[in-house]
């Protein structure tokens, strides 16, 4: 999806023109550029699909628009603009804790 961002002078865009939930689908320059190194002394979200119930509450929250969905349900974590921030860990219900947070160290 291009960019919902006005050029200068712009108009922003109506309610209607706004994708469901207001997720990120464009994750502007982040998403162009591989940001993995953001992760470097910091930490590695971890998905486990056998404990996903699928409420994509991780999708709509991701900052980077880095959840991967496969009909409509998230498959996997795109590594490559995920900057560790654990904002999807923190939105992941706590009764289900599906997504940890690991030490980007353990994968070097
Ligand atoms: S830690 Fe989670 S919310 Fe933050 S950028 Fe990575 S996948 Fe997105
Ligand atoms: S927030 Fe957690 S339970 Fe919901 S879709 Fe994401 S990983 Fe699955």
């Amino acid at each position: 999806m291009s960019s919902l961002a006005p050029e200068p002078g712009g108009k922003l865009p109506t309610w209607d023109e706004l994708p469901p939930g207001g997720v990120s689908e464009d994750a502007g320059a982040t998403g162009r550029r591989m940001m993995d190194f953001w992760r470097g002394g910091g930490h590695r979200p971890l998905l486990d699909l056998n404990l996903c119930v699928q409420c994509l509450h991780c999708w709509i929250s991701c900052p980077d628009n880095c959840f991967v969905l496969e009909n409509g349900r998230v498959a996997a974590i795109n590594y490559d603009h995920c900057k560790g921030c654990g904002i999807c860990a923190k939105e992941c219900p706590p009764m289900v804790n599906a997504i940890v947070l690991i030490e980007e160290r353990q994968f070097t």
